[in-house]
């Protein structure tokens, strides 16, 4: 809360500049550029462990944007970009299979991290494309390990810093079901995997990702 009223004192003294037009705006990028950025946006896929689809490279725009949302812990940010990001295209091959029932599960923060931020960005970011393709949301996975950042890690390293990084709530709801992770970013794939075996180790059918961005880079 202090922090909040601090931030708008200080945006009142020094207003930002929109990081695409320059325009002085209230959040690092104005609804305009903000829509130019989503606009003609595919789902693109990478082959990991998982298959994992998404919408936007990691570049510096669509950096800043994730940035401002999830350290500078701007809500408005994040429910500006939630509306672009409600009409970008569902992945093909949910689209193809619909009627497949997907359950959407999120990817979540640690608590503690969620509790410091004041919202699940995630859900967020994802809660009106989720309302727009009229599929359902569960939130069955809970973060019991509050891990490191993995930019710094080789992959084994990473592997172990996740392992047992979730818990499953309500494990009977996901046996038989296929099932749609989303998160924010996705690099080595290493949290997205994890998720997987824990679902897959309680039966769900078919697993598949979604991210907003990707970075092949870690720590980029
Ligand atoms: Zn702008």
């Amino acid at each position: 809360m202090k922090d909040n009223i601090l931030h708008w004192v200080i945006s009142l003294f020094f207003p930002q500049q929109c990081i695409e037009c320059k325009t002085i705006q209230k959040n690092i990028i104005c609804n305009e550029c903000l829509q130019k950025v989503t606009q003609n946006t595919s789902v693109k896929n990478i082959t990991q462990k998982i298959s994992i689809d998404y919408y936007f490279s990691y570049d510096s725009t669509i950096k800043e944007i994730l940035h401002q949302i999830k350290f500078k812990k701007s809500i408005e940010l994040a429910q500006e970009f939630a509306k672009e990001i409600a009409a970008l295209p569902l992945p093909q091959e949910i689209q193809d299979k619909i009627e497949d029932h997907w359950i959407v599960i999120p990817i979540p923060s640690h608590p503690k991290r969620i509790k410091s931020r004041g919202f699940n960005h995630v859900s967020i970011l994802f809660g009106d494309w989720i309302v727009e393709k009229n599929l359902v949301t569960l939130p069955l996975l809970k973060r019991k390990k509050h891990t490191q950042a993995l930019f710094n890690l080789n992959p084994k390293e990473r592997e172990d810093e996740v392992k047992d990084a979730f818990e499953l709530l309500y494990p009977e709801n996901v046996k038989n079901k296929n099932i749609l992770l989303i998160d924010d970013i996705a690099t080595s794939g290493t949290t997205l995997a994890e998720a997987h075996r824990l679902l897959t180790c309680h039966g769900a059918k078919k697993i598949k990702a979604l991210t907003i961005a990707y970075t092949p880079k870690p720590g980029s």
